[in-house]
């Protein structure tokens, strides 16, 4: 047996060489790439808010419409192991962006853990208490920004 038989697939394949389940697997569930996020146009400082896009589910924490998501929300990005590195805004524990970095999984991860509720339970997974896009005014968009600059 080959040594890459042994490792997960997640540390065997490359991004590229994953199965659509394998890589549709990788999400760990956090939502964290749902929430609105500020640019400063001068800067190009970019700011977490704590606003959900109008697609996202705060309980489940599931887009409610995934499979039609970029025609209802065309700034939605579909993850590509092409696009991955060049998404600097994506959260820092998002699997596609640690596996592209060359970087394991965390340990609280569900493909390590096997327990589909360890994003949750590691405190990693978005708050039920965020506000949706659909029942804001974009005017107050800036008011919700959060202390969290994101990459970028
Ligand atoms: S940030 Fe990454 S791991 Fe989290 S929900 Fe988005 S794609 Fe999935
Ligand atoms: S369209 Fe769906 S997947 Fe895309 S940001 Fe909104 S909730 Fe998330």
């Amino acid at each position: 047996m080959s040594e890459n038989q042994n490792r997960p697939f997640w540390e065997a394949k490359s991004l590229e060489e994953m199965s659509k389940e394998e890589w549709e697997s990788l999400c760990d569930g956090c939502g964290k790439c749902c929430l609105v996020l500020l640019e400063d146009e001068e800067t190009g400082d970019i700011w977490e808010t704590d606003i959900a896009c109008k697609l996202f589910d705060c309980t489940s924490r599931r887009c409610t419409d995934y499979d039609n998501r970029q025609k209802t929300v065309p700034g939605c990005v579909q993850l590509t192991p092409e696009n991955i590195s060049g998404l600097k805004w994506m959260p820092e524990t998002c699997a596609y962006r640690l596996l592209d970095q060359g970087q394991p999984l965390p340990e609280w991860h569900p493909l390590v853990t096997g327990d589909p509720t360890s994003t949750l339970k590691a405190g990693q997974a978005t708050p039920t208490t965020l506000f949706s896009e659909k029942k804001i005014s974009k005017k107050n968009f800036e008011s919700r920004s959060t202390q969290v600059r994101v990459r970028g």
